[in-house]
């Protein structure tokens, strides 16, 4: 018997009755992480891993149903033992380990294998079916030791203070500015951010997770001659926007795993593309599957057919699963219009 099958409200579990990451309201929805193609709203009952549920809360309001569990915790629900297992993608972000009558299936959410030192790091869960995620389900994407990508930062972020400009800086809101963040040098100069990123700030270092101070970007005027070191940190969309004036001359940057592609930073128009991804890339994603021990492997998004292929050839019995996960990074080249 499946444990998980792809209905039209999203992945659902038969014997359990609930669903992993709906994307159309249900009654019992267990969420992987807070990343809007996964956590929704309109669903009457959230199940979520315990360091997750300020993200979650911040997202999709303080008043929803929500229960947690802590990674590990076994819950038990229809005869399915249910439990959650650090994911590594963003705070919060779990794999779900579901079991019953001895078969064992896995969810990964979203996940990365690089510890990244701002949410429990990935660990491999041994199971008979996997479900995996693919977004940089490619042989191209190869990430160097992401110290290697804080150090460009840094250096870029200090050759600007050199020429008197301001360091602007796009990413994601969630989880990747905050990883960015613990990998900043502050002794450089100012960090400000956009109003989109402090909150989720604040959830991160209500969590523990240990981030330099930050100034909202209202807080500093472009006179000030501290601009011309600081860094400002902001979502894709505040590119173009009218917002940018604020900071006088600065150079830009995006941070995210679609910089590997030369077209994506030309299209983005930025002065530095940084390659930073909280997915895994190509052998952290072969690594991870290897790692559970599963034969049977399901692939929900991203480069579905060149990754289910790749297994096949190995001798793994693999197949899509369609869903409606998209890609949280504003810097997927899918988006050609950006
Ligand atoms: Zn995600
Ligand atoms: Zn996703």
């Amino acid at each position: 018997m499946d444990l998980v099958i792809a209905r039209p409200e999203g992945l659902y579990c038969p014997p359990g009755d609930f669903y992993i990451d709906p994307w159309r309201p249900v009654e019992r929805a267990v969420i992987t992480h807070g990343h809007g193609d996964h956590a929704r709203n309109g669903n009457r009952h959230y199940l979520t891993a315990s360091p997750g549920a300020g993200i979650l809360r911040s997202r999709l309001g303080a008043d929803i149903n929500l229960q947690t569990l802590d990674y590990g915790q076994r819950l038990d629900h229809g005869g399915v033992a249910l439990s959650l297992h650090p994911a590594g993608h963003v705070l919060g972000s779990a794999q779900v380990r579901l079991e019953y009558r001895g078969e064992v299936w896995v969810a990964s959410g979203d996940y990365k294998v690089e510890p990244d030192g701002t949410c429990a790091p990935f660990e491999p869960v041994r199971c008979h079916t996997f479900i995996t995620e693919s977004t940089f389900g490619l042989p191209i994407y190869r990430w160097e030791p992401q110290q290697q990508i804080f150090d460009q930062i840094n250096a870029w972020w200090r050759e600007n203070i050199t020429l008197g400009k301001a360091s602007v800086l796009f990413c994601y809101s969630f989880g990747k500015a905050q990883r960015i963040l613990h990998g900043l040098d502050p002794s450089l100069g100012p960090i400000l951010v956009h109003g989109a990123v402090e909150p989720l700030n604040r959830v991160y270092r209500e969590a523990g997770v240990a981030l330099p101070a930050t100034l909202h970007a209202s807080e500093m005027d472009k006179h000030d001659p501290r601009m011309r070191q600081a860094l400002i940190l902001a979502p894709p969309s505040a590119a173009g926007s009218s917002w940018m004036r604020r900071f006088g001359d600065y150079s830009d940057a995006f941070a995210s795993g679609w910089m590997r592609l030369r077209g994506t930073r030309r299209r983005r128009g930025v002065d530095r593309g940084f390659v930073l991804s909280d997915h895994a890339d190509w052998p952290g994603l072969l690594w991870a599957i290897e790692q559970t021990g599963a034969q049977r492997v399901m692939v929900t998004h991203g480069s579905v057919a060149v990754l289910v292929r790749y297994l096949c050839e190995r001798g793994l019995d693999a197949q899509a699963f369609v869903t409606e996960y998209g890609d949280e990074d504003e810097g997927a080249p899918t988006e050609a219009s950006a």
